[in-house]
Parts: structure tokens; C-alpha cells; sequence
């Protein structure tokens, strides 16, 4: 083999699958059916070259690996052929900061602490905080369109490139930062979101800004899903970093994740008092900038919110959702050693759909599993809002079966349901996980038949032999 690659079981088996549902059951079964039969780990574009050439020169598939979070199965082996997975985590250097523009340039498998860390120690944010920051990198961001929990302040992944360096199996392109540009079609646009499909992120040059002098998190109880929704629409133009809308179910579970009922008893009274009952939904707020720009929002917010029922109670409700932001995930391993499998799904409707395509997915959801006589607990909140429309993001909690080829079947009956409710509401089959294997089916819905073979064709013009990351996407 190539003096890069690596073919220990171990890295192998570190690097066969990411962190979807079927991804977990496949590794704690030990039903893994296909591994990659090798893992490098180039430290530079020349390296990164010189396995492209490797792999193309030897029919083997390649699997770009950023921090190997995807939750759609992006990372995996399909098929039982020779496969080479390149992981970036070497590449994770600053390689160019130009401070007066608020330009930064990294190698690609930066992971988000790393990112972050570098940054600060120049007064500099990126601010793009996906739940999985601790481990995913700004390559695996790139490629997957990412979407952080701040990106109402920020902007996604979209907006904070400006610029990258790509090895395609054709060549390297070379796509520099321009503040704006009238120069025909942006062809940033064509790696972004392209999955690994198309070649390999090598340096990314992100969009980044003076790090604020403060951040607030502040929590508002509504009487009903509507008035928070309505509220959330109001306050979308205003200069906040977050705004995060749970539903009454979602609402509950948290007050009870808690752990502190006397609390909560207490808390229920009093809001009872103001006039929020039990139908009550949480609005997350979150600001930054000078401590009198931070204090102007939270008086809008609570204006906004009061006018339309709202109960603001500030960082009391507002700082635990701030503190376990990057830590709830991990509740999966718990739920899981008592017997339950947790799953999210996520899509992205106009605001004119928003109300019924929440009410649809709860439903649809809620009833999925009947056939086999098994519950589905559905908690749904708004993650990311538009002046157009939000994202809406939804867990699904059921119960393992004894075999793990059931509790697949029953993650599969539960993803159909809701992506065809999804394509049949008119949402995007994914707001921020990207497409992978788990959604390709339904990629045509939204892409039209002509799209699909644009898409196509472009993979085979980067990608003639056809083998970059086979398998997903389209
Ligand atoms: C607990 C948890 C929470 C999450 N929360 C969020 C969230 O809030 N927002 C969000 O957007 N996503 C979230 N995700 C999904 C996931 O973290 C994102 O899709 C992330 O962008 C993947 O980054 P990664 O570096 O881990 O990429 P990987 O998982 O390693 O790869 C993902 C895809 O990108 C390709 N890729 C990776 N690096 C490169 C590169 N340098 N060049 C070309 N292709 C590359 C891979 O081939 C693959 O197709 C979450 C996942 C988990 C497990």
C-alpha cells in the first residue's frame, strides 16, 4: 500500500461509519458489513494529491473523512469493493489570517475547538456552533452545508466561506475570496454541499468577526406553539444570534430533564398566574455584542414577547439551554443502555407551512410504528429561523427491539414516513444534515429530474472514473 495509508483494524474500524441511528446499531451489533480497507491521514494538499492520483490509479473508492459526525450516513462503505478512506484531522493548521478584511484561511480538518481556539487568540469568531463543534471540522461543515446554532447572527456555512482550495481527480480548483462578485454563476456553491462527491477541501477561507465583548441566553415561556411562533416571526429582524422555539412536548421533556421538580412545580404556578399553562412553549434567545447592544435586544425581545403573551424569565430560563448546548447528544448512550433509540430529523419549510408541517410530522410520527405495536415519543422545536421561514428539528424516542435488524426496520418505517411527509408539505429533505445515502431517495423530489442529471453530470466531469464517495448524494 501507499506509505500514507494505514490498514490497522483499529483506524479502519474508527473510521467505518459516523453517528446516524442505523451507524450506532451497526456498531454496537457488530453487524458492520463492509470496512474501508484503509485510512490515511495527509497532512498537506501535495498529500492529498498524491492519494487522489492513488486511488485513481488503482480503482479504489475514496471516502473524504472530516471528523466523521455525519448523521446520514456519509462516511460509510456501500458496496464490497476496495475502499480508501482519507481523513483530514492531520490538515487543521491556520494557514492565513488577514485581519483587515476579517478573512481567515484554515486546512480544511480544522475541528470547531481548534477553529475557534486560533481565532481568539487574534480577538476573532467564527461563531458556527453546530451541536457537533466538539468533533466536526470546517471541510466536513463545507461539504454538508452546515447549519450552526448561532447562524441567525452569523450566517450558515454558506455565508461565512468566501473561498477554497479543492483536489478534484481532474485538478485542483482554486476558488478565491471575493467580497461579491457578478462574474457569472458562483462556482463555490457547486463544492458546497457537494458530500465529497467532487474532490477533496483542502483550505477553506471563512468570513470571520471581532469576537463580542459579551453573549446573553435568555428563555421566554409562551401560552401556545402559535404566539411563540408569532413572536419568533417579529423578531427575526432584529439583531439577535439565536432564536429557538420548542414545542409544549419538547418543552415538557426539558423541564424535566431538569431535574429539579420543586422547581418546576414552582415555576408551572407561577406561570399558571401569568397566564401560561400547560400548553406552554420555550423560546430560546440568544445575543452578543457591547454590553448595550446585549441590553437593547433583551428589551426588544421582552417587549415582543410580552405583547404577544410571553413570560420572560431571562437567563433563569434561558442559561441551562447555554451551558449543556454541545452535551444533550450525549443522552443518546443513556437512553440507549435503558433501552430506547433516539433519532433526529430536520427540514426547512416557508412560514406559511411551517404551523401544519410541525403538526403533520408529530402525527405521522406518533402513529409509525402502530403496525408493530410500538410508541414513538416526538419532541419537536424550531432550530433555525429565516425572515422566510425556520428549520423544524424533531427526536424521535422508541423502544430497541431484541434483534438489531428490527430496531433498523423501525428506524426505517419512522425515516420514510417523515420524508414523505416532508416531500408531500413541500420542505427540503434536509435544512442542515445533508443528503448522504439516508436521504438520496428524495433528493429528485426537490431537485426535478433535469437538477438530478445537472448534479450528475457535474459529478462526472470533476469525477470521470467515478470514484469519490460513491454512493451518496445522487
Ligand atoms: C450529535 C450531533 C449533532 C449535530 N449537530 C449538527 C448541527 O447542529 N448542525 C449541522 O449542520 N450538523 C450537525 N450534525 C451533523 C454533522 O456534524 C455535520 O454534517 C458536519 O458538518 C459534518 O462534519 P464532519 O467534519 O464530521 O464531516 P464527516 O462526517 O467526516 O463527513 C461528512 C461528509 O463531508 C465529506 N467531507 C468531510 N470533509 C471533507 C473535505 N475536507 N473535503 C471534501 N469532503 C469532505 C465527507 O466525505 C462526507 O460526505 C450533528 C451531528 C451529530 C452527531
Amino acid at each position: 500500500a501507499h506509505p500514507l495509508i494505514d490498514t490497522a483494524p483499529a483506524a479502519r474500524l474508527d473510521h467505518a461509519r459516523g453517528q446516524s441511528l442505523p451507524d450506532w446499531i451497526a456498531l454496537r451489533s457488530g453487524r458492520i458489513p463492509f470496512f474501508p480497507d484503509g485510512v490515511a491521514h495527509p497532512a498537506s494538499r501535495e498529500e492529498v494529491r498524491q492519494l487522489l492520483d492513488y486511488a485513481r490509479e488503482h480503482g479504489v473508492h475514496l471516502i473524504p473523512y472530516g471528523g466523521g459526525t455525519s448523521v446520514t450516513g456519509h462516511v460509510n462503505v456501500v458496496a464490497d469493493y476496495p475502499t480508501l478512506t482519507v481523513s483530514l484531522a492531520r490538515m487543521d493548521r491556520l494557514v492565513q489570517l488577514d485581519g483587515e478584511s476579517g478573512l481567515a484561511t484554515f486546512q480544511a480538518g480544522v475541528n470547531g475547538p481548534a477553529l475557534e481556539a486560533r481565532l481568539a487568540e487574534h480577538g476573532f469568531t467564527l461563531g458556527h456552533y453546530p451541536q457537533s463543534f466538539e468533533y466536526s471540522t470546517l471541510g466536513g461543515w463545507a461539504a454538508t452545508r452546515s447549519s450552526g446554532q448561532f447562524s441567525l447572527g452569523y450566517g450558515r456555512i454558506e455565508r461565512l466561506v468566501a473561498g477554497m482550495r479543492v483536489e478534484t481527480p481532474r485538478g485542483e480548483m482554486v476558488l478565491p475570496p471575493f467580497p461579491a462578485s457578478a462574474a457569472g454563476p458562483d462556482l463555490k456553491e457547486v463544492f458546497l454541499g457537494s458530500e465529497g462527491r467532487l474532490g477533496i477541501i483542502t483550505e477553506v477561507t471563512v468570513r470571520v468577526t471581532r469576537r463580542p465583548e459579551t453573549e446573553y441566553c435568555g428563555g421566554c415561556f409562551f401560552p401556545a406553539f402559535g404566539a411563540g411562533m408569532a413572536a419568533v416571526r417579529e423578531l427575526v429582524r432584529r439583531r439577535l444570534l439565536m432564536l429557538r422555539l420548542a414545542t409544549a412536548a419538547e418543552t415538557g421533556l426539558g423541564l424535566v430533564l431538569s431535574g429539579r421538580p420543586d422547581l418546576v412545580r414552582w415555576l408551572s404556578r407561577y406561570l399558571r398566574l401569568r397566564g401560561v399553562g400547560e400548553e406552554r412553549c420555550l423560546l430560546v434567545y440568544a445575543a452578543a455584542g457591547t454590553a448595550k447592544d446585549v441590553a437593547l435586544a433583551r428589551r426588544e425581545t421582552r417587549r415582543v414577547s410580552r405583547r404577544l403573551g410571553g413570560v420572560d424569565l431571562g437567563a433563569a430560563a434561558g442559561g441551562s439551554w447555554y451551558r449543556n448546548r454541545f452535551f444533550l447528544p450525549y443522552l443518546r448512550n443513556t437512553l440507549w443502555e435503558a433501552g430506547y433509540a433516539g433519532d433526529a430529523l430536520e427540514t426547512a419549510v416557508p412560514w406559511s407551512r411551517a404551523a401544519q408541517l410541525v403538526d403533520q410530522l408529530a402525527k405521522t410520527l406518533d402513529r409509525a410504528l402502530n403496525g408493530v405495536g410500538e410508541r414513538v415519543h416526538v419532541f419537536t422545536h424550531l432550530s433555525h429561523v429565516y425572515p422566510d421561514g425556520c428549520s423544524i428539528y424533531v427526536t424521535c424516542i422508541f423502544r430497541l427491539a431484541e434483534d438489531p435488524g428490527e430496531t433498523l426496520a423501525r428506524w426505517r418505517a419512522l425515516k420514510r414516513a417523515a420524508s414523505q411527509a416532508i416531500v408531500a408539505h413541500g420542505g427540503t429533505i434536509s435544512h442542515q444534515h445533508g443528503v448522504g445515502t439516508d436521504h438520496r431517495e428524495f433528493l429528485g423530489a426537490e431537485k426535478g429530474p433535469l437538477g438530478l442529471e445537472h448534479l450528475r453530470e457535474t459529478g462526472r466531469f470533476f469525477d470521470p472514473a467515478g470514484f469519490m464517495n460513491p454512493g451518496k448524494l445522487f
